[in-house]
């Protein structure tokens, strides 16, 4: 058997000899003009179509042959693929080697792709990493996956970019496949639809290939509306605060809200902001959005000390990445600065994988929060790390334990124990214990006697916007 060794050698020697094609005009980005390793200067086409790093078809010319290549397939009565392929890896050899390495892997990549397609196999460098290729027409999927998965093989092989020095560089390669006509029958479709399943392959792991799903894909499509309504809303004050109270279970008083903010779409009504935070978290839109929120319940906290709910706090969801900002308790500091709150009528939520992200940074920010009279508890407790035992070295004042549990308190008799012992060992720690979600007067009674400090749930309030009454009735703020 040849060892990974051999095999490496043999193929960086295939790539140096790339045949050129004997006839030019026959082979659409073929053999022929892909300059292999070794050759560092890129070869001047002199024709826009082609590709200036790999001699191959640019995207724009990768189109107009598909639509040729459907109309035949459409003619011929069979199916063909746009097969995308994303390499993973060069980022790291243009950090680390210089992006004129980068390069050369990308043609030896495209190098290694000509091999391994058929002279009448359409291959274009679509951007950066990226290459795409239609097939000859075939008559069963399995003939694309074939193809495909021989991609991810000679791709995954070590390359040799240093040509002389004996380096191996090793990437990975994910593709995506969308069919004509089961998925899509115009060429741009074919395109997006093999590119939204090579975004789902790389979700699955390295070398990896996926077949686009529709309902994956309109799932995807849905995605990013939604985060293009997102990015516009914002500016357009469509969003709003809601909020629902926390009891303290000795007293029965009201002692903070927790603002809940809620998208108000002109068109679609209420977005959950379960369906809207991820996506403002991904693309980092949660921290202008964040950085409102916490202005505005802050504003809206200092009127209720000057309408008759003097002492009532305000609670407020703060997302990793706000925390992860630099300088995130200064921010904070500005706004009860300039909105002339006090610091003990604030209190932020946090998520245990938020705080342990970066636990230095998290401790550091706490600290200076806990200076100026803010609280921090550990929103959703329980379903994550859920370990009681690092919190110590954080300055936390509470925990609010996820609502599940609460949910399977009657049906799981290992949750009241559970509870129980959760409990004590905050109290242990000097936290508050807040429950999540009581909906039943059996669920308060059991928190109660648990010995929860406060609850929230819609059987004590549910979350609501600030009425107009009160609006009208607020004081002027500072
Ligand atoms: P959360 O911080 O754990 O907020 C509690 C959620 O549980 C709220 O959902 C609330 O309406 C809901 N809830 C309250 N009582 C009950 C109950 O008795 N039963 C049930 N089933 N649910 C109850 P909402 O408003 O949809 O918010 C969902 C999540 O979105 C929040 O969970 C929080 O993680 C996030 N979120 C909301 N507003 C913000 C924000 O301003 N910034 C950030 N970063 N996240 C936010
Ligand atoms: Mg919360
Ligand atoms: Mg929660």
């Amino acid at each position: 058997m040849k060892s990974k060794r051999a095999l490496h050698r043999s193929r960086t020697e295939r790539e140096l000899k790339t045949p050129r094609a004997s006839n030019p005009e026959r082979v659409k980005s073929r053999r022929e003009d892909v300059p292999g390793a070794g050759d560092a200067a890129p070869v001047n086409r002199g024709a826009e179509s082609r590709d200036v790093l790999t001699g191959l078809l640019t995207l724009d010319s990768f189109l107009e042959e598909l639509r040729g290549r459907v109309a035949e397939a459409r003619r011929r009565g069979r199916l063909t693929a746009v097969l995308y392929v994303g390499l993973n890896g060069v980022k790291r050899v243009n950090d680390s080697f210089g992006i004129q390495f980068g390069d050369i892997l990308i043609r030896q990549a495209a190098a290694r792709l000509l091999s391994a397609v058929r002279e009448s196999d359409i291959l274009a460098r679509v951007g950066g990493v990226y290459f795409a290729v239609a097939l000859e027409p075939f008559d069963t999927v399995e003939d694309a996956l074939i193809v495909a998965d021989r991609f991810v093989d000679i791709l995954s092989e070590t390359f040799n970019v240093f040509e002389l020095a004996d380096h191996p560089v090793g990437i990975s390669a994910n593709v995506g496949i969308s069919l004509y006509p089961s998925h899509a029958k115009l060429p741009v479709d074919l395109i997006r639809y093999a590119a939204i399943a090579l975004g789902e392959a790389g979700q699955q792991g390295a070398n990896r290939v996926e077949v686009f799903d529709r309902e994956r894909g309109e799932e995807t499509r849905a995605r990013i509306e939604l985060e293009w309504m997102l990015r516009h809303s914002i500016d357009k004050r469509e969003f709003a605060l809601w909020f629902q109270p926390e009891i303290d279970l000795r007293t029965g008083r009201v002692i903070q809200r927790e603002a809940l903010l809620r998208w108000l779409h002109p068109q679609r009504g209420q977005i959950a902001p379960a369906r809207f935070v991820p996506i403002a978290e991904e693309t980092g839109l949660i921290v202008p959005l964040g950085n409102w929120v916490i202005r505005e319940a802050c504003l809206q906290a200092w009127k209720w000390q000057h309408t008759g709910n003097a002492g009532i706090g305000v609670a407020v969801n703060v997302s990793a990445l706000q925390l992860a900002k630099p300088n995130f308790a200064g921010t904070v500091e500005v706004v009860l600065r300039e909105t002339g709150l006090s610091g003990e009528l604030l209190e932020l939520e946090l998520t245990e994988s938020a705080l342990m992200a970066n636990f230095e940074k998290s401790v550091l920010e706490l600290s200076r929060l806990r200076d100026c009279g803010i609280s921090v508890v550990i929103d959703d407790f329980g379903v994550g790390y859920s370990s009681l035992s690092y919190l110590k070295e954080l300055p936390v004042s509470g925990v609010k334990l996820d609502r599940s549990f609460l949910r399977d308190i009657e049906s799981n008799r290992h949750t009241l124990p559970l509870l129980k012992s959760m409990v004590s060992l905050a109290h242990v720690l000097n936290m508050r214990v807040t429950a999540e979600g009581v909906e039943t007067q059996a669920q308060l009674d059991a928190v109660r006697t648990i010995g929860f400090d406060t609850a929230q749930g819609y059987f004590l309030g549910m979350p609501a916007a600030i009425s107009d009454r009160e609006k009208a009735s607020g004081a002027s703020c500072p």
